[in-house]
């Protein structure tokens, strides 16, 4: 899937989200939805993020940059910030850089992982992003499951999973999953304001 239809899908179906659970929607939300929604694409040297991260975009630069990044954050991250949240940041770096494409980053695992983080970094500095955040990795998950190779839903399971209906990426297939999500999350908003 592409860059825009994981933002679009991941706005569009966080928000949806939100209104059914009563959270309130600001601009921080939507923002955190959008970045959540493309970071699960930071396992593959030419994701939209890495696109600006790394100088190379390829597998052997990804890893250098990332061990690179989490030797970094271990050495000189507890001057300036807790020790708890280096410890995460050490292993979500490192797994970044060893992952294969659409492995833990795509897994519940994975999403789980970010939530506890995402958890640690509110009751430390009181940064309060894991709803948005990890509602934009599950729609990027939910997403690539319509990829012909599936994701690793499971992971450490190595199974691809997806949907029995597949869209190859920038097809008019992806098109129309993007405005079948766009569709449902009107719905979903329309009732939410009993308009329909
Ligand atoms: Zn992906």
């Amino acid at each position: 899937m592409m860059k825009k239809t994981h933002i679009i899908t991941g706005v569009t179906l966080s928000s949806a989200a939100a209104a059914v659970g009563g959270i309130s929607i600001t601009p921080i939300f939507i923002i955190m939805a959008a970045i959540g929604s493309i970071f699960p694409d930071l396992d593959h040297p030419k994701g939209a993020l890495n696109q600006k991260v790394l100088l190379i975009n390829n597998g052997a630069f990804k890893l250098l940059t990332y061990l690179a990044l989490a030797g970094l954050m271990y050495f000189y991250g507890p001057k300036y910030i807790d020790s708890k949240l280096i410890i995460f940041m050490v292993i979500i770096l490192a797994t970044i850089g060893f992952s294969r494409h659409r492995s833990v980053t795509h897994s519940l695992f994975g999403a789980v992982f970010m939530a506890v983080f995402l958890y640690v970094l509110n009751s430390l500095y009181g940064i309060n992003i894991i709803i948005p955040f990890t509602l934009g990795i599950m729609t990027h998950i939910l997403a690539d499951m319509f990829n012909p190779e599936g994701v690793e839903l499971l992971w450490p399971c190595k199974k691809n999973i997806g949907f029995p209906i597949t869209v190859s990426t920038g097809g008019i297939g992806e098109t129309a999953v993007c405005g079948i999500f766009i569709i449902i999350t009107a719905v979903i908003w329309l009732k939410e304001f009993n308009l329909i």
